[in-house]
């Protein structure tokens, strides 16, 4: 298929719009409008997708260490409970707003849909800065936002995880303050929680195996092989230092790597066991070294394969052109706009769009939940057997029905991601 083809399916409708200058919550209303289109869907579809069914915003009163009493702004979004109960994780962020969180449960709609979970999505968040909090003032705000939203969340109704700045410790204390409420153990309220709270096998790096499974499907359908393949990866946190050990593992050459502070950058290939021995836990490493690249100028070296896995908006309409790899994975949430998506497509780059290249979190939040449910705990080889299997039919599912239709894989992912939810409410008779 042509660039130019990808193009004009792809962005009939988006002509008339400055696609730089929307928020990444309009981006969203945005290529979720383009998807029901191509689905054929009438209007009322997108009226009812196009934002939370719900949105509670709470105030959170916590007892600091000083004797003083601070109250805290949260929130919980459920985007469309029509598919199962909603799912999504609660960020801890001084920038947390009540549009990014209505984005972020739209996102994990899709990410469901995509990898056919019985949930619909949803997020939460408190604007809060836990790197300047004490271990138990962290666990009055979390006891108390849980208060705050029991009423809505629930096993059957929305199952919380953990987010950024988020861990198993505080899903820790949120299923016990729940489980308090109801009177009863609830292991299946919140997911991400420790081993032996009912966790998962393999919850903590299967955001970077979801990634690991997605990329390899890609340069397999690109023509490019894993073994020797140069890679860069903006971000060492979570998802980014996991991803570089399984690649490292795999034979690719990790080329580059960044961190809030800086990037390291090395055509024959970094140390990624050095650099992943001497990370922090906030995932900084680079401030071991003299200066070398920024973050921006890291994204345009050489490689065959770029990974985000940091933060929103790093390629946009300024940088894209520029970019070198053949393959993209949005490992990170919303790292590319809409302009630059297409400038990437006209120049032949393979996107792995967000929604589906960073679902393994999901996926394997789903299996925790499952395992709470029925009581019967999984081996780690287990969950990575079922993980493989839902993201290698996803990875395809969205490849396939990009091809068919001639769109880009963002486009083509939010059409797989939200048919199933479209059926759903029609059934039940909302539209
Ligand atoms: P993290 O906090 O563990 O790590 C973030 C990394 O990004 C750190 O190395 C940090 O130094 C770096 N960083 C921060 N600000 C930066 C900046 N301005 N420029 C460059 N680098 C910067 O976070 P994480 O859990 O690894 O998440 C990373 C991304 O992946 C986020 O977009 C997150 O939403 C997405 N994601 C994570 C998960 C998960 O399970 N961890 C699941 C889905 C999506």
């Amino acid at each position: 298929m042509k660039a130019e083809e990808v193009k004009q399916a792809n962005h009939q409708s988006n002509e008339s719009i400055n696609l730089e200058n929307l928020s990444v919550f309009e981006r969203t209303q945005q290529v979720i409008k383009q998807a029901l289109g191509k689905l054929g869907y009438e209007d009322e579809f997108y009226e009812l997708l196009k934002e939370p069914l719900r949105l509670l915003t709470v105030r959170i009163p916590v007892r600091m260490d000083d004797g003083s009493v601070k109250i805290f702004t949260g929130y919980r979004a459920q985007h469309n409970d029509s598919v199962g109960p909603t799912k999504g994780g609660i960020r801890f962020h001084p920038n947390v707003t009540e549009e990014e969180v209505k984005a972020l449960s739209m996102w994990m709609s899709i990410k469901c849909g995509i990898t056919n979970l019985p949930y619909g999505g949803g997020k939460g968040g408190i604007q809060c800065d836990p790197r300047e909090m004490s271990f138990r003032e962290l666990e009055r705000l979390s006891r108390g936002y849980v208060r705050a939203i029991s009423q809505i969340v629930g096993p059957t109704k929305d199952i919380p995880a953990p987010d950024v700045f988020t861990n198993s410790q505080i899903m820790g204390w949120m299923m016990d303050e729940y489980s308090r409420i109801r009177e009863f153990d609830s292991p299946g309220f919140i997911t991400g929680k420790p081993l032996v709270l009912g966790g998962s096998a393999g919850r903590e790096s299967s955001t970077a195996k979801g990634v690991t499974i997605c990329l390899r499907e890609a340069a397999e359908v690109a023509g490019i092989q894993i073994e020797g393949a140069r890679v860069i990866i903006q971000g060492f946190g979570n998802a980014g230092s996991f991803l570089a050990k399984f690649l490292h593992d795999a034979g690719a050459k990790i080329v580059g790597i960044s961190d809030a502070l800086g990037a390291l950058y090395d055509p024959e290939g970094l140390d990624i066991e050095y650099l992943l021995d001497r990370r922090d836990s906030f995932g900084t490493v680079t401030n071991l070294f003299p200066p070398q690249l920024t973050n921006k100028e890291l994204l345009v070296q050489e490689c065959d394969i770029l990974v985000p896995a940091a933060i929103e908006n790093q390629i946009t309409e300024e940088n894209a052109a520029e970019i070198k790899a053949k393959i993209l994975v949005e490992a990170a949430n919303g790292p590319t706009t809409l302009k630059a998506t297409e400038i990437l497509t006209e120049k032949g780059v393979l996107i792995v769009p967000d929604v589906l290249a960073s679902a393994g979190g999901v996926v394997v939040s789903y299996f925790e939940w499952v395992q709470n449910n029925q009581g019967y705990y999984w081996s780690e080889e287990e969950v990575e057997e079922k993980l493989e299997k839902i993201l290698t039919a996803s990875f395809h599912n969205v490849y396939d029905t990009s091809r068919r239709l001639k769109i880009d894989m963002r486009l083509s992912s939010y059409i797989v991601g939200l048919r199933r939810m479209a059926e759903a409410s029609r059934w039940r008779g909302w539209v």
